[in-house]
């Protein structure tokens, strides 16, 4: 690969853009000789939450641990049904099946690429117990719809927030408008550590209080289970990085927006479909996911221009030989199958040079008219 190729992520450059400030916060986590749940997770954790507008944060060791220890925190049990969706990272499914709880899927709208509202009441029964949206690319999921059924139905909801830090419906952060909010801090995130981290979000006191217990043993006391437990903590270097990197996420992703916006203007709208605005919602631009009917064509003659692309997911999870067959559900998942074939992710991340945007602009425009 030449020198000027653009890859589709490139964590580096975030590392590089902050490099003196996430050096001095790892030696400052050296240097306190605390390295497990000490100041700095502490003091992430308030950040975050104040961030999203969210009461209670914990730090977690990875966005799959979020989801999992949350929907544990909020009452899911083994044997349980959660209604998700089929179009995400297998994260979403693994970490609902960590806990010995039945994922079941609900097709997605085909414009926001998230859960349809419409398709969950028809999977609803005795067992159902959870509803878990996922924020996909970092478009908000319609919360507003999801939690009229859900409260219709008495069931918990856990936002899958780990492609939308930032992410806003009506001017508020997604992850404060459910029972719970799980987020990913893996390094391509929007807010991303230098290896694995995550947290939960909750505005509820005993949630916020189960999430503690469930990241260290159900300790209620140091060495004393009162409950059974995960090992999950965020630790001290990471949670220390990720606060030089929170102070700058609002930037990042309005950048990302910034980006997205010449891509808008240079895409045809016939060959190349860009995804569709939403009203009401700010998307985080984790990923900027186009539909083209000759996608693996764009793909190549991108690469043949040094533009680095990505298929966010090359298949959906129910076509996954580990899920295969057995989800209910993966029947009547129509709009999720048809997204498969055409979707390719181009670079969005937010220290792209206005040259590199340019040039995949033009790129672009070339293929259109080719
Ligand atoms: C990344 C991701 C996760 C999992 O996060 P990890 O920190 O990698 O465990 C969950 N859901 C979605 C939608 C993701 O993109």
């Amino acid at each position: 690969m030449s020198s000027d190729f653009i890859p589709v992520a490139d964590p580096k450059a975030q590392v590089n853009a902050h490099e003196p400030e996430i050096i001095e916060a790892i030696e400052r986590v050296l240097a306190s000789g605390r390295y497990i749940l000490g100041e700095e997770v502490k003091a992430f954790e308030r950040e975050f939450a104040d961030f999203l507008g969210a009461g209670f944060c914990i730090g977690l060791a990875s966005g799959t641990d979020a989801i999992a220890l949350a929907l544990r925190a909020v009452g899911v049990a083994p044997g349980d049904e959660v209604i998700t969706v089929s179009h995400s990272a297998v994260a979403t499914v693994a970490a609902v099946e960590q806990i010995g709880a039945v994922p079941v899927f609900a097709d997605i709208d085909g414009r926001t690429g998230c859960l349809d509202p419409s398709r969950i009441a028809p999977l609803i029964c005795e067992g159902t117990k959870a509803i878990v949206p996922v924020h996909i690319y970092g478009q908000p999921a319609p919360m507003e719809e999801i939690l009229v059924i859900a409260r219709r139905n008495n069931l918990k909801v856990v936002e899958d927030c780990a492609q939308a830090h930032g992410a806003e419906i009506n001017g508020l952060k997604v992850g404060t408008f459910a029972d719970a909010g799980a987020f990913s801090f893996y390094p391509t995130k929007n807010l991303g550590a230098i290896g694995d981290g995550g947290a939960a979000v909750t505005n509820s006191p005993d949630v916020a209080e189960n999430l503690r217990l469930l990241r260290e043993y159900g300790w209620k006391e140091r060495y004393v289970s009162s409950i059974p437990g995960y090992n999950s903590r965020l630790d001290e270097i990471q949670a220390a990085i990720l606060r030089v990197k929170l102070r700058f996420l609002s930037e990042a992703n309005a950048r990302r927006r910034q980006i997205a916006e010449r891509y808008y203007a240079a895409i045809d709208g016939e060959r190349i479909i860009p995804p569709s605005k939403i009203e009401h919602t700010l998307h985080a631009m984790h990923l900027f996911v186009v539909r083209c009917c000759n996608r693996d064509a764009l793909q190549n003659f991108l690469k043949g221009k040094g533009i680095g692309t990505a298929v966010h997911y090359p298949k959906a999870i129910h076509q996954q030989s580990a899920y295969a067959d057995r989800i209910k559900g993966a029947a009547n998942l129509p709009r999720t199958e048809e997204l498969y074939e055409n979707i390719l992710t181009l670079p969005v991340w937010p220290e792209l040079t206005d040259a590199q945007v340019e040039r995949i602009c033009s790129t672009l425009i070339e293929w259109s008219r080719s």
